[in-house]
C-alpha cells in the first residue's frame, strides 16, 4: 500500500468520521451550544443562558452559563435564540404526495406512480421534515407503498439520505370495504392502500406479517367513510370489529409494540376504545364519555386539525356539510381533550397535506383550541416521547438523551408560530442547519 499524504489521511479522518456516532468511544469529540433561551421539554418554563454539552450523538450535560468550556471544544453560538428539543411528528405519511384531485388525487399515487417515484417523493419528504426541525416522526402507514417506510428507514440510519428518526408502521390494516381504491367498476381487482383482513385470525396474521416485517407500529383504520346523518351527527362508518381489533392489539402489544387507530367518531371510535388501542387519530368527535374512558385506559390522543380545515366541498353539499362538521366537531373535541388533560401528542398528517406545506401550521390550531403554548411544545416533544415509549431519550434536553437539538429565533411561549420557521437543527448529534444570525 502507497504512503498516504498528510492531507488524504486528515480527509480520510473526517470523511470516515462524518457520522459522530462511528467515532470510536473515548475520541468523541465536544461541541457546546449556547442557548439564550433554553426550553427543555419537560420543565413548566424556559430557562435563560444555558450551556448544553454534546458529545457523539448525545448530551453530556445541560448546565448555566459560566461553566467552563474545555479548550479544543466546537462552540455554537444560539444565545440569540430559543433552543429546544428536537421536534417529534406522531402522524405522517411520508409516501402521501397531496392528495391534489387535479393531480389524480389519492388514486393516482397507487395507480400511477411507480415505486421508484415513490421512494423518491418519500426521501424528499424526510429531508422536508428534517429541515423543519422533526427530528423524529412517526410515520402511520405508506398507502399501497407497502413496506417502503422500513426501507427508507433503513437509508436514514445507514447515512445515505437526510432523514428524523422514523417509527414505521408499514402496511396499515383495514376491512373489506373500509378503504380506498373504491368506486371502480366492481369486476375489477384494485390495489388497496391498506392490508385489508376479515376476522380475527386473518387480523393477528396480518400484524404478525408486518411486525414481522420491521413495523414499529401497527396502524389500523376503526372508521373508513363519514356523513352527516339525520339529526345533523358526524356519522362515521365502522371497519373493524372489537374481537378484530382485539386480534391485532393482543399480537401487537405481545411483541412490545402499540397500535394507533384511525377514529373519526361513533360506534367506530368505541370499538377502538373497547378493543385496547393505544392512540386514537384523529378523534373528531369525542363524547365526554370517550374522554372519560381514554383517561382511565391511559389512551394517547393525537389529533390532525390543520387537514380538517381545507379543501372543503362546496356549501349545502352532502360534501361540504360533511367537511364543516368534521371542522366544527374536531374544534370541540380538541378543547374538551384540552380541559380534561387528555394524553395528548402533536400529529400535522402531512403528506395528506402537501410536503411542500408548512408543517408548524398545527401548532397554531392547538392553541387557538385551548392547550398552552408550552402543553403544545411538549405535546411535540417529551410527551410524543412518552408515547414512543423513548422518555428521557428523545423529546427532551438533558443528560444522555440523543443530541436531538433544533433553535427558532423568537419566542415560541409568546408566538406559537415561531415554531414553523426553525432556524437551526441538529440530529443525532450532526448539525444539519443552522441559520441563526448571530448577536
Ligand atoms: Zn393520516
Amino acid at each position: 500500500m502507497r504512503k498516504l499524504s498528510l492531507a488524504c489521511f486528515v480527509a480520510l479522518f473526517v470523511c470516515v468520521f462524518a457520522n459522530p456516532q462511528d467515532v470510536p468511544k473515548g475520541t468523541n469529540p465536544l461541541t457546546v451550544i449556547h442557548a439564550g433561551t433554553l426550553i427543555d421539554g419537560t420543565s413548566d418554563a424556559a430557562r435563560k443562558n444555558q450551556l448544553i454539552f454534546v458529545r457523539g450523538n448525545k448530551i453530556e450535560k445541560v448546565t448555566a452559563a459560566g461553566e467552563a468550556i474545555p479548550p479544543g471544544a466546537q462552540v455554537i453560538d444560539l444565545s440569540n435564540a430559543t433552543v429546544l428539543p428536537g421536534l417529534i411528528d406522531s402522524h405522517t405519511h411520508i409516501f402521501l404526495w397531496g392528495e391534489d384531485p387535479n393531480k389524480g388525487g389519492y388514486d393516482a399515487n397507487i395507480l400511477k406512480a411507480g415505486i421508484a417515484l415513490r421512494a423518491a417523493r418519500a426521501t424528499y419528504a424526510c429531508r422536508r421534515a428534517l429541515e423543519q426541525g422533526f427530528t423524529t416522526i412517526r410515520d402511520l402507514e405508506t398507502e399501497g407503498a407497502g413496506y417502503g417506510d422500513v426501507g427508507i428507514k433503513q437509508a436514514i440510519e445507514e447515512g445515505t439520505i437526510p432523514g428524523p428518526r422514523i417509527f414505521a408502521s408499514t402496511r396499515g390494516i383495514s376491512s373489506t370495504g373500509g378503504y380506498n381504491l373504491e368506486g371502480y367498476a366492481p369486476e375489477l381487482v384494485m390495489p388497496k392502500g391498506v392490508q385489508i383482513i376479515d376476522g380475527p385470525v386473518e387480523a393477528r396474521k396480518a400484524a404478525r406479517e408486518q411486525l414481522d416485517h420491521g413495523a414499529d407500529w401497527i396502524k389500523v383504520y376503526m372508521t373508513h367513510r363519514s356523513w352527516v346523518g339525520k339529526n345533523g351527527e358526524l356519522v362515521s362508518q365502522p371497519t373493524l370489529t372489537v374481537e378484530e381489533l382485539k386480534a391485532i392489539v393482543d399480537e401487537a402489544h405481545g411483541w412490545g409494540k402499540k397500535v394507533a387507530c384511525h377514529a373519526y367518531s361513533g360506534i367506530g371510535l368505541q370499538r377502538a376504545l373497547d378493543g385496547g388501542c393505544d392512540s386514537i387519530e384523529h378523534g373528531l368527535t369525542l363524547t365526554d364519555a370517550i374522554i372519560a374512558q381514554m383517561i382511565k385506559q391511559g389512551t394517547w390522543y393525537c389529533p390532525t386539525i390543520a387537514p380538517y380545515y381545507g379543501d372543503w366541498g362546496e356549501e349545502n353539499t352532502p360534501g361540504g356539510r360533511r367537511d364543516r362538521k368534521r371542522a366544527s366537531d374536531h374544534e370541540i373535541s380538541v378543547q374538551k381533550a384540552a380541559k380534561a388533560g387528555v394524553k395528548t401528542a402533536f400529529g400535522t398528517d402531512i403528506g395528506g397535506i402537501p410536503w411542500t406545506e408548512p408543517m408548524g401550521v398545527e401548532f397554531g390550531y392547538m392553541v387557538k383550541f385551548g392547550y398552552t403554548p408550552m402543553a403544545t411544545i411538549q405535546s411535540a416533544t417529551s410527551r410524543a416521547a412518552e408515547m414512543l415509549d423513548m422518555k428521557g431519550e428523545i423529546g427532551v434536553l438533558t443528560a444522555g438523551a440523543y443530541a436531538d437539538i433544533v433553535a427558532v429565533s423568537g419566542d415560541p411561549l409568546k408566538d406559537i408560530n415561531e415554531l414553523k420557521k426553525v432556524k437551526f437543527v441538529m440530529h443525532d448529534g450532526a448539525v444539519f442547519k443552522n441559520e441563526v444570525s448571530a448577536k
